[in-house]
């Protein structure tokens, strides 16, 4: 029998610190423990909710759900003449892991550093950040399929990963639980310093190796992200927008200082963060809730609040940058 958990407090499982209770979690490190939890009869006819670190949810109110808290641990390397291939259990932490194959000679995930979450939980949205996404470096996973009942293996193709997305957030929402990621490392390592403020950081070092552009993502994420230790937050809370050429020529007309990156599809990517920024929201507090000072793209909760009253926020931003830009910008956490 799973061990279950009755009303389980889940401020110490979402990076927002909000206060609210799963009417079950149970806590899976291994493949075996979650078919226990599935089987058991005390969570039939709720509403699944897989949890890993927590930092990229809104949990709005407490949940009369079953909630499985991912902690399988796992670190194993295989290789080949091409590359190495390491396998995480989904509950490894997502930094731990950057900085445990970075130690082990295997370089490849050192843009990814301080990224917080679970390994399991990396596909969900392709993390990203400083010029690299998941999908270059992943190689598979292993799921149980809640439609078939099995234990599936996923390729990159499959998975079907964009911008931010994923087949898990699409047409598979909700259908795969990820219990293990491979990640694919090849030797042939090329550093990715294309992002101007990660090379601007490694200005004094012309020839860094993985570890020193570890420690440079570390450097640059700490002194502009909040740490969900001191103050409840998700990262990013609005995606990056993506224009047509068209709608960046004309709104450059009014805003020259317009903050936007070409993309390979002849789009482009609008900074969130700036947009939101000269709508006037930096720093902006409601009660419990606001926009963090040194930067707009990052909602934060003070404590004493509720996800609902992030979300009226969140709302009230978006709506006012589309009344001024004319562009919706879309939350990238996911909403419980
Ligand atoms: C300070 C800060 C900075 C951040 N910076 C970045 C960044 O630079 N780039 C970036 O991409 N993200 C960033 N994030 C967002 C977040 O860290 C990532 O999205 C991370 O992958 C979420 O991992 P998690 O384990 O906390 O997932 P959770 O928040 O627990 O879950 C997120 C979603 O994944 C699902 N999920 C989790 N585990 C599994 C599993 N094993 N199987 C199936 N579904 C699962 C959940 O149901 C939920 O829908 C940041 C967050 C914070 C707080």
């Amino acid at each position: 029998m799973a061990d279950f958990h009755e009303f389980y407090p889940l401020r110490r499982h979402n990076t927002f610190g909000f206060d609210v209770r799963a009417r079950f979690a149970v806590h899976v490190r291994s493949e075996a423990d979650l078919l226990a939890a599935l089987a058991d009869p005390r969570g039939h006819g709720l509403p699944l909710v897989v949890l890993g670190g927590g930092s990229n949810v809104v949990l709005t109110g407490d949940l009369e759900a079953l909630v499985l808290l991912m902690e399988i641990p796992g670190y194993q390397i295989e290789s080949d003449d091409q590359a190495w291939r390491v396998t995480a259990g989904a509950g490894e932490n997502w930094n731990d892991l950057v900085g445990r194959t970075i130690a082990d000679g295997l370089p490849g995930l050192e843009n990814l550093a301080l990224i917080p979450g679970t390994a399991g939980a990396a596909p969900i949205q392709n993390i990203g950040a400083y010029g690299v996404e998941l999908r270059e470096r992943f190689a598979g996973l292993r799921a149980y399929d809640r439609q078939t009942g099995t234990f599936v293996s996923l390729d990159l193709q499959q998975c079907e990963f964009g911008y931010r997305d994923s087949l898990f957030k699409q047409a598979g929402y909700g259908r795969y639980i990820i219990t293990a990621v491979t990640l694919r490392l090849p030797r042939q390592w090329q550093p990715v310093l294309a992002y101007g403020e990660l090379a601007r950081e490694l200005e004094a070092n012309p020839a860094p190796d993985a570890a020193a552009i570890r420690e440079a993502v570390i450097a640059i994420r700490s002194r502009k992200l909040p740490d969900p230790a001191q103050v409840g937050n998700a990262g990013s809370f609005f995606k990056n927008p993506l224009v047509s050429a068209g709608q960046r020529a004309a709104l450059l007309q009014s805003n020259p200082d317009l903050v936007s990156y070409p993309q390979p599809d002849g789009s482009f990517k609008l900074a969130a963060g700036w947009l939101i920024d000269r709508c006037g929201f930096k720093g902006v507090s409601d009660g419990p809730v606001g926009v963090y000072g040194k930067q707009a793209l990052v909602l934060v909760h003070h404590g004493g609040g509720t996800g609902a009253a992030l979300l009226a926020l969140a709302h009230r931003i978006a709506d006012t940058v589309e009344a001024r830009f004319g562009v919706r910008i879309e939350p990238e956490p996911v909403v419980l």
